[in-house]
C-alpha cells in the first residue's frame, strides 16, 4: 500500500476535513481484505475537482464573485451522488471531505451511486431571494459538464433545499433543451420530488438511534436528547424522537443555545423560530452558553449542523451515552478516542444520516420511472434499509472488535474497491 507521488492537496500535514477522511481511510486500510490493497489509493484521491468561477450581478448592480467547487470522488459503483452547500467556511478541502463520505456512506446502505458534493463560499443570509436564484443559476451552468441524471445528481444540503434544487433542475435543463427532472433530489413535489424525502435524513437518525438503543437496553421513551442545528436534519431529527416519546432537553443553532431539563415544546419553537428566524428569545427555555450545550446530561446527542464540532476541547464533559451522528464529520478522530474510553457509542455520519441520500435514491427511480410510491411505502423501504445496515455493521464491529465508524467504513470501502477491482483499468 504504498503512496507514490502524492499530490499536493492529500500532503499529510494538511489540515482540514479532507485530512479526517484521509486518517480515516488510514485506519481502515490494513482490515480490508488484501486483494484490495492495490485499489485503496483510489480512495484517497477525488477521481475530478472542478473549481468555478461564480459572478453575479447584486440587486444594487455591482458584481460579486463567489467560488464554487463540484467534486467526484468516486463513480466505480454508479453515477457521482452528494449535496451543494452554502456557507462562508465552504472550502475545497471541506468539499472533497464531504464527497468522500458519500462515497463510502453510498455504499453502506448499497444504494448504486458513487460520491460527489458541490458548494459555494457564501454567506446565503447576505443575499435576497433573486440574488440567490441569479448565484445557483449561475452556478449550474459552470458545473454543467459535471452533472446529469447519469453522471452525477446533486441534491440539498446545508443552506440550499427544495427551491434551490428547482432553480438548478430548470437551469440544466434549459441548458439541455428537454426537461430532465432526475439531474437533482430533493426537489418540489410537483416537479417529481419524493414523498418522504425532507423527512428522510431525520428518520434515519432516529432509525439508527432506535437501533443502538435496542442494543445498549436504553428506552426512546423518556429518554434525553440534545440535537444541536435546527435546520433539515436537526428539526426532524428531534420531531421523531419527540413522537416516540423522548425529551428534548436542548437544542443548538447558529443564533443561541437553549436548555429545558423538563422537554422543549417543539411545535412551539418551530412556530417560534418561523415567525423570528432566530431561536434567541424562544420562551420557556433556558438561554446556555454555546460551550455548556455538550456537558448537558443525555442519553442521546445529535450533532445535525458542521464538521468538527465535537472535539478535543470538548469530548471529555460530553455527558451522552450515544452520539447519533446527523451531520457530516461532526467528531475529530482526536475526540473519538476520548469517547471510546468514556464508553460513549457514536453511531457514525456515514450511516446515521444516510436515509436522506437513500430516499434520493428513491425519488431519482421514481423520476425514470415516472411512477410515485405513497409516503407510507417510502418510509417503510428507509426503515428496512437502514435497520439491516445498523445490523451488518453492528455484527462485524462485534466480531472484529471494532467501532462502529470503522466497521462501516470497512464495509463501504469493500463495496466501492471491489467494484474498482471488477472494472479494472482503462486502459
Ligand atoms: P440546514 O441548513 O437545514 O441547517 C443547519 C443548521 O445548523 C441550522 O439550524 C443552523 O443554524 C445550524 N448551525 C450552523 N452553524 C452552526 C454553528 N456554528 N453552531 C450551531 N449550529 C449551527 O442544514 P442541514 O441540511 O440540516 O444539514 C446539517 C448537517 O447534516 C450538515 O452536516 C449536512 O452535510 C448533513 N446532512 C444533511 C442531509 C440533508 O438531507 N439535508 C443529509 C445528510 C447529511
Amino acid at each position: 500500500m504504498n503512496s507514490p507521488q502524492l499530490p499536493s492537496y492529500i500532503s499529510r500535514e494538511n489540515v482540514g476535513p479532507w485530512h479526517i477522511y484521509l486518517q480515516q481511510v488510514e485506519k481502515v486500510a490494513p482490515l480490508l481484505d488484501k486483494a484490495l490493497w492495490p485499489w485503496v489509493e483510489t480512495l484517497r484521491r477525488p477521481k475530478r475537482a472542478l473549481i468555478v468561477d461564480v459572478p453575479i450581478r447584486l440587486d444594487n448592480g455591482e458584481i460579486a464573485h463567489y467560488e464554487g467547487y463540484r467534486i467526484h470522488h468516486n463513480t466505480s459503483r454508479g453515477p457521482g451522488k452528494g449535496g451543494v452547500r452554502y456557507h462562508q467556511d465552504v472550502t475545497l478541502s471541506e468539499v472533497m471531505a464531504l464527497a468522500g463520505w458519500m462515497t463510502i456512506k453510498n455504499a453502506v446502505v448499497n444504494v448504486p451511486f458513487g460520491g460527489a458534493k458541490g458548494g459555494i463560499r457564501v454567506d446565503p443570509r447576505q443575499l435576497s431571494l433573486a440574488e440567490l436564484e441569479r448565484l445557483t443559476r449561475r452556478y449550474t451552468s459552470e458545473i454543467d459538464m459535471m452533472i446529469g441524471p447519469d453522471k452525477d445528481i446533486p441534491a440539498p444540503d446545508m443552506n440550499t433545499n427544495a427551491q434551490v434544487m428547482a432553480w438548478m433542475m430548470d437551469t440544466y435543463s434549459m441548458n439541455q433543451g428537454r426537461t430532465a427532472t432526475g439531474v437533482v433530489t430533493g426537489k418540489p413535489l410537483s416537479l417529481g420530488g419524493s414523498l418522504g424525502r425532507p423527512d428522510a435524513t431525520g428518520r434515519g437518525v432516529f432509525v439508527t438511534a432506535r437501533e443502538a438503543a435496542k442494543k445498549l437496553d436504553l428506552t426512546i421513551l423518556g429518554a434525553r436528547v440534545a440535537v444541536q442545528g435546527f435546520g433539515n436534519v436537526g428539526e426532524a431529527s428531534a420531531r421523531m424522537f419527540a413522537q416516540a416519546g423522548a425529551k428534548i432537553v436542548a437544542v443548538q443553532d447558529v443564533s443561541a443555545t437553549l436548555y429545558n431539563p423538563n422537554g422543549i415544546d417543539l411545535v412551539a419553537l418551530k412556530q417560534y423560530f418561523a415567525e423570528h428566524r432566530t431561536l434567541l428569545g424562544a420562551p420557556d427555555c433556558e438561554l446556555i452558553s454555546a460551550h455548556d450545550f455538550w456537558c448537558v446530561p443525555c442519553e442521546f446527542l445529535v450533532p445535525a449542523a458542521l464538521e468538527a464540532q465535537i472535539n478535543q476541547y470538548n469530548a471529555a464533559c460530553i455527558n451522552a451515552r450515544v452520539i447519533v451522528e446527523g451531520a457530516n464529520g461532526p467528531t475529530t478522530p482526536e475526540a473519538e478516542v476520548i469517547l471510546a474510553e468514556r464508553n460513549v457509542l457514536v453511531v457514525p455520519d456515514v450511516l446515521a444520516n444516510a436515509g436522506g441520500v437513500t430516499v434520493s435514491y428513491f425519488e431519482w427511480v421514481q423520476d425514470f420511472s415516472s411512477f410515485f410510491w405513497s409516503e407510507e411505502e417510502i418510509n417503510q423501504r428507509l426503515e428496512r434499509i437502514m435497520a439491516e445496515a445498523f445490523q451488518a455493521i453492528w455484527q462485524l464491529a462485534e466480531e472484529r472488535k471494532l467501532s462502529l465508524r470503522t466497521a462501516a467504513f470497512v464495509i463501504g470501502c469493500s463495496r466501492v474497491l471491489e467494484a474498482r477491482s471488477i472494472r479494472g483499468l482503462y486502459p
